[in-house]
């Protein structure tokens, strides 16, 4: 008997404790850092590749990220610098026509900007160095070289004659490789790639004129990245994107007036050797991967509005935005609904490049 009393004792005294726990959990919140660190925001600031690199990362993982993409920028920057010894770029320009062994992302790159190079007609050249030398744009000691001395260098130009077996490059002798316009887009996809493999689902960066968005913001809803205009020092317009890669080019923010009272720009036209002047102020290209924005911002730029559009046509698997030397917009259909322009531009022209 007394053994039973206990026995409904501890069965009722079990079923009180239980019940206070789920009392207690349904009216508790959830652990406060949690919810917080969701929303957590760290930012890391660099200076690699030519250019000032800002990263902000949300979320638990973000912190311990962003030292990893730093280093990682570190490395791609030694990799491709053109004036440290130690590159793989300057041992390939140093090759004096000898095989030289490099890095897979040295390998992988080139062997992208070839491809680049083939599908543009050779308006993206990654061996145009010596022609952008000649222009003092690698010394910061700008000049204007003759026409001669364009046309001896350009017998140097010519991306067909690299030659790229596995991870071995060879280069003809008086030829120089120069990654300055695909590695900025290319380093974008290692950091957001390195990032979401540490967890991190939302982050923004900016190398540059290059724009790298990892998901959407904390909150879900796009990012909404301004577009510089390229007559002034504010916005032309706004594009809203998640997990894409926006980049521009143009020749209004490195450039040099020469003697001539002429604007030079650093986006050369390897047809000419000139620094392209084909009647636009700036392209801005969108798509999954940086590396193929910032090949194409490059490229487009050189051909200009009419062969852009045609080579939009045949590939359309990017979008572009282009602002003509006239400040009229020309944008391609998949990005009209994701464009805004900006009130102080609300009077521009947009023109919609469509399929047909
Ligand atoms: P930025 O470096 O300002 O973002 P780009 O991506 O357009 O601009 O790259 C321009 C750089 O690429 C130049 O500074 C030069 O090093 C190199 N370059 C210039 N003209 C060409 C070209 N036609 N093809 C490939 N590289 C180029
Ligand atoms: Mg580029």
């Amino acid at each position: 008997m007394d053994r039973k009393r206990w026995y409904i004792c501890g069965i009722t005294a079990l079923f009180i404790v239980f019940a206070g726990i789920i009392f207690y959990l349904n009216n508790t919140e959830l652990p406060i850092t949690n919810t917080l660190k969701g929303t957590e925001e760290f930012s890391a600031e660099i200076i690699a590749m030519d250019t000032y690199i800002t990263m902000t990362a949300y979320g638990e993982y973000a912190e311990s990220a962003l030292t990893d993409a730093q280093e990682k920028i570190r490395k791609l920057e030694q990799l491709w610098s053109v004036t440290d010894e130690r590159s793989d770029i300057y041992s390939i320009n140093h090759g004096n026509g000898q095989a030289v062994e490099v890095s897979d992302e040295t390998a992988d790159l080139l062997a992208f900007a070839l491809d680049m190079a083939a599908k543009t007609d050779g308006a993206l050249e990654p061996t145009i160095y010596p022609v952008m030398t000649a222009w003092g744009f690698t010394a910061g000691q700008n000049r204007i070289p003759s026409e001669d001395e364009l046309q001896y260098l350009l017998q140097n130009v010519d991306y067909k004659k690299v030659h790229l077996n596995g991870s071995e490059i060879t280069l003809p002798v008086g030829m120089q490789l120069d990654f300055g316009a695909v590695g900025k887009g290319y380093a974008g996809d290692v950091v957001a790639a390195l990032l979401k493999e540490e967890g991190v689902t939302s982050a923004l960066l900016s190398l540059g004129g290059n724009i790298q968005a990892v998901g959407s913001k904390p909150d879900g809803t796009d990012w909404r990245l301004g577009l510089r205009d390229p007559f002034s020092e504010g916005l032309f317009g706004i594009v809203s994107v998640s997990d894409m890669a926006v980049v521009t080019s143009g020749n209004y923010e490195r450039y040099f007036v020469g003697e001539d009272g002429v604007k030079y720009g650093h986006i050369i036209d390897p047809s000419t050797g000139y620094p392209a002047e084909n009647g636009l102020a700036s392209v801005s290209v969108i798509a999954a991967e940086g590396k193929l924005c910032d090949a194409l911002a490059t490229a487009l730029f050189v051909m200009g509005l009419e062969k852009a559009t045609d080579f939009w046509r045949q590939y359309q698997n990017f979008d572009m935005i282009l602002v003509t030397e006239e400040a009229e917009i020309y944008l391609t259909e998949g990005i009209k609904e994701r464009f805004s322009l900006d009130s102080s531009h609300s009077s521009v022209s947009v023109n919609v490049i469509t399929d047909g």
